[in-house]
């Protein structure tokens, strides 16, 4: 099924992907059209297929890219303008790669949205900083401050410091600006994407979840076997609700590879998604 979407172009791997079923909402398939895979992918770049980007690590495959944004995109997609209560929309992207699915989000996430992309991999943040100014579209995300890519490790989430201490890049944009941070989860995260199979459903981020928020993340085992989707979902009283989805075969969520006493299990001969 997968492989059948391929195209060789990035209007026709998002047409096909449409076609097979694989895509299946017009939001999601107008941001695929509007990212350029090329941009991310170092090589083939419109095939449905993940490809390795280096340090051990994949982007994952269309498909999964489209899944997950569509899973997500009721939490990423900003409530029309008079809703009342409605607020910039805030995404976290963890184990952010290659950068792809990062763009993606900001732009659903719309003109005042904020997305954060997290590596634990410093070479890795860079990297997808360096795909996201290869597009006028990314250069712009990433100087307006709605996007942005940042080191450290997922597992605990991220908690982006406060404008006032002086983090370059942060200042000045509106769902930052003084005003914003009132609330009990002003700072927390609408959507959580985790693009790394988690051995656990870390508490740390269904604590980090807004209410209502929605985490999309994979379970399972280290060894890429047993693996599955985790939907977790915060409705607007703070009840948690917790779905396992269908079976995967992602890149562990881990140490940095060789850190002090760390640990890295990435095995090259395994497909990732
Ligand atoms: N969404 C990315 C997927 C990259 S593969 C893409 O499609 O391009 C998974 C990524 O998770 C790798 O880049 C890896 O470096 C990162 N990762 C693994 N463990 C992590 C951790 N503890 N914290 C943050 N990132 C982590």
């Amino acid at each position: 099924m997968a492989w059948r979407s391929s195209g060789s172009s990035n209007a026709a791997l998002v047409e096909n992907l449409w076609t097979n079923g694989l895509l299946t909402s017009p939001a999601v398939k107008a941001a695929f059209q509007r990212v350029d895979r090329a941009h991310y992918a170092p090589s083939a770049p419109y095939e449905d297929s993940p490809q390795p980007i280096g340090h051990g690590a994949t982007i994952s495959a269309p498909h999964m890219h489209a899944n997950a944004a569509e899973a997500l995109l009721a939490l990423v997609a900003p409530a029309p303008a008079p809703a009342p209560g409605r607020r910039p929309r805030r995404v976290l992207d963890i184990g952010s790669g290659s950068g792809y699915l990062t763009h993606v989000l900001a732009e659903l996430a719309g003109e005042d949205g904020v997305v954060v992309g997290v590596e634990h991999i410093e070479a890795l943040r860079d990297l997808g900083e360096r795909n996201m100014a290869k597009s006028p579209e990314g250069r712009a995300l990433l100087e307006s401050g709605r996007c942005r890519f940042r080191v450290g490790d997922g597992r605990k989430g991220w908690v982006e410091p406060s404008p006032r201490e002086g983090v370059p890049g942060v200042g000045g944009h509106a769902a930052e600006a003084p005003g914003a941070q009132q609330g009990a989860d002003a700072g927390g995260w609408d959507a959580i994407h985790v693009g790394a199979a988690a051995e656990e459903l870390h508490e740390e981020l269904v604590s980090q979840l807004r209410a209502p928020g929605r985490m999309f993340i994979p379970v399972g085992g280290k060894e890429g076997w047993d693996q599955y989707i985790w939907t977790v979902d915060k409705d607007a009283d703070g009840n948690v609700t917790r779905k396992r989805g269908y079976g995967v075969r992602y890149v562990p969520l881990t140490d940095v590879p060789g850190a002090a006493g760390g640990r890295c299990d990435y095995d090259s001969d395994l497909y990732y998604e």
